[in-house]
């Protein structure tokens, strides 16, 4: 799948959005040329078939999916067909206004690129920034993951330990600027802390560093990995024994880590407020001194 981007995209107020592939380099009239899945092409043939309910035939154009039988190759035989009906009494020809959509190489079908209005998705970013789907950090540091669906009692903040690096994570909402936190991590960000404390340990005295390790097997029939996350602490085995150097840090209930909760000074993170000069909350929108909105800053966060 060179050059395609996973993303969603819908046709605003009609249909969608769907999980769709698209090459960012190639759109028409503004509009993206989008590749989906046949199962996502059984949901658009339902969908668009589901508006002749609401309009006339004039006004819609449908997705079909008709499916064969394994057939001697042993692969699933399915015809993709498009028909335009708003074209019907021009042309006067069930031919002419029906398409045959062939997969890609990829197993893709291309429905209404070319033709259909398809816009991407977007998400909402808390800094009030929109971003399309496949944006998957906002330019203000925010990952699309963290926006939806903050656990109960939790805010999407970023936090760090010392030094310049902060990452995304939870923390409980009545959490004060300035104060320590627990920070919990989606895995992806648990992957990230292990890239740099084993980069930050190999620059300094290994021996008095912590590490994190990500360990996966590979993945099962559905895609999935087993994970075990260790956190390993370099100074306990030089004065004690591995045993008691390494521990385990299982996910809790919402499938996040508590890296570093017991001896890590994390706090969360700061902007830092251009107009009357104090340092913010990193999920705070206003300058909690002047009222300054964020967003209006320079992106200077730390
Ligand atoms: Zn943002
Ligand atoms: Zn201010």
């Amino acid at each position: 799948m060179q050059n395609l981007t996973a993303t969603r995209v819908l046709i605003p107020g009609v249909i969608g959005p769907y999980d769709a592939h698209v090459n960012l380099a190639d759109h028409w009239n503004g509009y993206a040329r989008p590749l989906f899945t046949l199962d996502t092409v059984r949901k658009i043939a339902a969908d668009t078939q589901a508006l002749t309910d609401e309009c006339s035939f004039d006004d819609v154009i449908t997705a079909h999916v008709i499916d064969g039988d394994s057939g001697r190759a042993g692969h699933h035989r399915a015809v993709v067909l498009v028909v335009n009906w708003q074209w019907w009494d021009a042309d006067g020809d069930a031919k002419k206004v029906t398409d045959i959509i062939k997969p890609t190489v990829d197993g893709l079908y291309g429905i209404g690129g070319g033709n259909w209005g398809w816009e991407f998705h977007t998400w909402d970013c808390r800094c009030k920034t929109k971003n399309p789907w496949h944006i998957t950090v906002c330019q203000c540091g925010q990952p699309r993951s963290m926006q939806d669906a903050a656990p109960k009692g939790m805010i999407a903040t970023r936090v760090c330990v010392d030094g310049p690096t902060t990452y995304p994570a939870f923390v409980v909402d009545h959490a004060r600027y300035g104060e320590r936190v627990t920070p919990y991590f989606t895995l992806d960000t648990v992957r990230q802390l292990a890239a740099d404390t084993q980069a930050s340990a190999a620059q300094r005295d290994p021996r008095s560093a912590e590490t994190i390790h990500v360990l996966e097997t590979a993945p099962d029939a559905a895609g999935e990995r087993g994970v075990i996350v260790v956190h390993a602490d370099w100074f306990a085995e030089h004065d004690y024994t591995p045993a008691e150097a390494v521990s385990v840090v299982a996910p809790d209930q919402n499938g996040l880590y508590a890296i570093g909760r017991d001896g890590w000074h994390w706090r969360i993170a700061w902007w830092w407020c251009t107009n009357c000069r104090t340092d913010n909350a990193w999920h705070a929108d206003q300058c909690s001194t002047c009222g300054h909105a964020r967003n209006t800053q320079p992106a200077e966060t730390n």
